[in-house]
């Protein structure tokens, strides 16, 4: 039977309606930096291919680059804006680099989403096409003839979507200016179908031009239903913030005689404040927080899990997504020893190209707050101290020491003195140190603390007691479970720890 994972299930569908030359589509617009929403978009779609191949299906991944796009505003985060600004209008890939590596704007864009590529281990599996590649080459024309050719029912299915005003203008065509070089949105005087031209007004001047061979893009909606159209495609998935899009670009796909892609809608992510993560800084994760301070598997980890749902990416949880990574990665290691089939179903097959790392019983969580509590002067120290407790340390281990050492340094949190009422109890607790042999005696004797300093009114419950000890030993309401956090930390530093706490 075939595993029920979400990229198995969508491989199916793909499998069901064609199953020779296999192309599954992804996008990018480069008129930024390529962010987490666009690495992963490729991440997923990848799963899916791997579910083809778990098939006995090839398939194809092209990243659509619309580098045809016009420049519509300078990016606040880019250098020298006044001489940017100039260039506005213009299809991207005639804006030049600032930084003078590349060829042009987008292609500075598209170099740093093929780094990423390369960073994800997806270079063999993906292949970035750009726009004008595809307009210039005459690849479109034909795909394009038949847009003109369709214009009337094409803007039949457009019109109804767009407002009183934008009506009068639209047109599916957006002509490169042969004067400015900007690419155009006017009303089209006459659809010259024979021909392969349009005719509108530039500067003034009523111009003619041909459809084809670049000389005018497509408005986005009709471009991407062009696009399924003309390359054939079998699968994209995209955002929530494109259904619409979607339901549009549809039957535009089907009147130019294709039918539509096998789709899924995929829910975007929000930060702890549950805003979207791309218009917010706040507490969300970045693409590069990833980069530094996980094992990056872990990343796509998370990619796999639920892309349904509206997913809150908060950097206060990070470690939570690397331990359920963790557990994952020991778990899919037991199915593989026990050649256990439901290991199709485990996020990890489709994380990992054929690059499996070891397993390990090491928590980020609790490694973390052991750095927190330590404060190690430097990496060497921090990794010393865990060989110490926890014996040689694998390939995966040592990654997951090398990123909790960089996190810590980048998100030192200032931990507090123990409150008067609390500091007999934490006393008490060492005194109690000696008896103890496991670290579950010792979680079993903080709460019997806890229980006794809430019934001496000394605080409310046991979930405030708790984060009271959080706050004074890490600087942080939530933390590991404190038992196998001091068995870890060793009893000596257990008490010296605590101890400064309290004097
Ligand atoms: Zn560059």
């Amino acid at each position: 039977m075939l595993p029920r994972s979400w990229p198995m299930q969508n491989a199916k569908k793909v499998v069901d309606r064609n199953s020779n030359d296999i192309i599954l589509k992804t996008g990018y617009g480069p008129s930024g930096l390529p962010h987490l929403g666009t690495i992963a978009e490729i991440i997923r779609t990848r799963m899916i291919q791997k579910s083809l191949e778990f098939q006995g299906k090839e398939a194809k991944i092209i990243v659509f680059v619309d580098n045809m796009d016009g420049f519509r505003k300078v990016p606040l985060n880019l250098p020298k804006q006044d001489y940017l600004s100039q260039f506005l209008g213009l299809p991207l890939f005639k804006v030049p680099d600032v930084f003078g590596c590349c060829e042009n704007f987008a292609d500075h864009n598209i170099n740093e989403l093929n780094k990423l590529i390369a960073q994800f281990d997806l270079t063999n599996h993906v292949e970035v096409i750009k726009s004008s590649d595809m307009y210039l080459s005459g690849k479109f024309n034909n795909a394009l003839l038949n847009v003109l050719r369709n214009h009337e029912k094409i803007l039949k299915i457009m019109l109804p979507t767009l407002g009183e005003e934008r009506q009068k203008t639209y047109s599916p065509f957006l002509p490169i200016s042969e004067k400015s070089g900007k690419v155009l949105e006017v009303k089209i005087e006459e659809y010259k179908v024979d021909e392969g031209k349009i005719t509108f007004y530039d500067e003034g001047e009523l111009v003619e031009a041909e459809v084809i061979n670049g000389k005018c893009k497509l408005q986005w909606k009709v471009d991407w239903g062009m696009q399924w159209h003309a390359l054939g495609v079998d699968y994209e998935m995209y955002g929530k913030d494109l259904i619409d899009s979607f339901s549009v670009s549809k039957p535009i796909c089907k009147t130019l005689g294709s039918k539509a892609p096998v789709n899924m809608v995929y829910e975007l992510f929000l930060d702890g404040d549950n805003k979207k993560i791309s218009k917010s800084k706040g507490n969300g994760v970045s693409l590069d927080d990833w980069m530094n301070f996980t094992p990056i598997a872990s990343m796509k980890h998370f990619l796999f899990l639920h892309p349904e749902r509206a997913k809150k990416l908060d950097i206060r949880d990070l470690h939570r997504y690397v331990d359920a990574y963790l557990k994952d990665l020991q778990r899919y290691h037991n199915q593989i020893k026990e050649n256990d089939e439901t290991r199709y179903e485990n996020p990890i097959f489709y994380t990992h190209e054929n690059d499996l790392p070891p397993p390990t019983e090491l928590s980020y969580a609790i490694l973390l707050n052991l750095q927190k509590g330590l404060r190690s002067p430097n990496y060497e120290t921090f990794r010393n101290f865990i060989i110490k407790q926890h014996g040689e340390l694998n390939s995966t281990e040592e990654k997951l020491v090398e990123c909790i050492y960089k996190f810590a340094e980048h998100h030192k949190t200032e931990s507090h003195p123990a409150p008067s009422w609390m500091i007999k109890y934490l006393q008490k607790f060492i005194d109690n140190m000696d008896g103890f042999s496991t670290g579950l005696e010792m979680q079993t004797n903080l709460y019997a603390l806890g229980n006794e300093a809430v019934e001496n009114k000394d605080i409310i419950d046991l979930k405030s007691w708790f984060q009271t000890i959080y706050l004074v030993l890490f600087g942080e309401e939530t933390g590991p479970r404190l038992g196998p956090f001091f068995e870890l930390y060793g009893k000596e530093e257990s008490m010296k720890l605590i101890s400064a706490k309290i004097k």
